[in-house]
């Protein structure tokens, strides 16, 4: 049975549930209390689960309000009202029991309220779909391929910003090919130097005069086997950031690390080190790629759950510092996205899209990732 449907099951179930005890509570089969007792329950449960829920869509300030107001409220709300509810000759128990209601109705008001103002809010943060073509196809294949994306892009929302990466050697060509339409232009990576005596590196000021608008930096691949580091990225985001480029930073922890529970650590430490190193000005032109190791190529993916938590969590690292210009940043999902786990990950509400290896190999696959946004 699907979980949807179990889920309405239990739901017919409980209600026919409740019911009963109503009815068996009416009568003198069962005392009143115990009908009281569980509607009290249930409305506790309800409070809980939109609290939850609520608090999940909010950014840390918002959230600090919500909860402000969703126990103030209850708390001073109650007096009044559990005196308007008890009866004048109430005894003790009666007047604890109108207080506990009059907490309850007052918290359930308000985390409705709270709940359906927040529910349906567009996220207004940019959804990006960017593709790292790595060290993959030759000149003639990369302009294909972008010129796939482009016939292909009117069928995806407009809402939906495509980048693609192409290598450094065919930049200026897929540059011409993406000419005319919203497909924007990145590169893997740049040089830690503005220009000079270093052979074989390619200056962020050489990407941005081919038309390149993003620049991914810190890319695992590049940590791991360039040995890139915090001070050497400190450098190439100051270049970047000079030439008028948007880095696309990427962070993520190895598998040892999610084993041994520590990718919380991984992750803050790395936006540490580079990230709180940013003006607030260049914070706002930032875009972050959240990319477990253990991910990338390997066909694993996270799921939805661990990508969403690790997201909000990494917004909170982000929020400490810049506060809330953080709810703005757009925070990619990477490792072995496809067409068909996009949309479940995309759903999620710190997911601003994804940035796609394999992938974004193939015009078709690229492009059907993109449809996976709903929200
Ligand atoms: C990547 O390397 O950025 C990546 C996400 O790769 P893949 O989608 O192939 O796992």
């Amino acid at each position: 049975m699907s979980s949807e449907r179990s889920l309405r099951t239990a739901g017919i179930a409980v209600s026919i549930a409740f019911l009963a005890l109503a009815v068996l509570s009416s009568t003198d089969v069962l005392p009143p209390w115990i009908f009281r007792a569980v509607l009290f329950l249930l409305g506790a449960l309800l409070w809980g689960w939109l609290l939850i829920r609520t608090y999940r869509t909010l950014q840390p300030r918002q959230r600090g309000w919500m909860l402000f107001w969703q126990y103030a409220l209850p708390l001073f709300g109650s007096l009044p009202l559990s005196e308007w509810i008890a009866p004048q000759d109430a005894t003790r128990w009666e007047r604890i029991d109108a207080r506990l209601t009059a907490v309850l109705a007052i918290g359930l008001f308000i985390a409705i309220i709270y709940y359906f103002i927040h529910k349906n809010k567009p996220n207004m943060r940019k959804k990006i779909v960017a593709g790292n073509w790595k060290m993959n196809t030759l000149p003639a294949e990369g302009v294909e391929l972008a010129k796939g994306v482009v016939a292909g892009r009117g069928e995806v929302c407009s809402c939906v910003n495509f980048i693609v990466c192409p290598p450094f050697t065919h930049l200026a060509q897929v540059a011409e090919a993406l000419k005319g339409s919203d497909v924007e232009l990145g590169a893997q990576n740049c040089a830690a130097e503005a220009k000079g005596a270093y052979t074989g590196e390619i200056a962020a000021s050489m990407i941005a005069a081919l038309g390149c608008k993003y620049v991914i930096l810190g890319h695992s691949e590049r940590r791991q086997y360039y040995g890139e580091t915090s001070e050497t990225l400190n450098k190439k985001m100051e270049q970047v950031y000079a030439n008028g480029l948007t880095p696309i930073y990427c962070v993520g922890e190895n598998l040892d690390e999610r084993e041994a529970g520590k990718h919380f650590d991984v992750v803050k430490a790395q936006i540490e080190e580079v990230v709180y190193n940013l003006s607030e000005e260049q914070f706002k032109n930032l875009v972050i790629a959240y990319e477990p190791v253990w991910a990338i190529g390997t066909g694993k993916t996270a799921t939805a759950e661990q990508a969403q938590e690790i997201h909000a969590y990494i917004r909170e690292v982000l929020a400490a510092k810049f506060g809330a210009a953080a709810a703005e940043t757009a925070i990619l999902y990477g490792g072995s996205c496809k067409p068909s786990n996009a949309a479940e990950i995309f759903a999620k509400e710190d997911v601003d899209g994804g940035l796609i290896g394999g992938a974004a190999l193939k015009a078709e696959d690229f492009l059907a990732i993109g449809k996976g946004f709903a929200k």
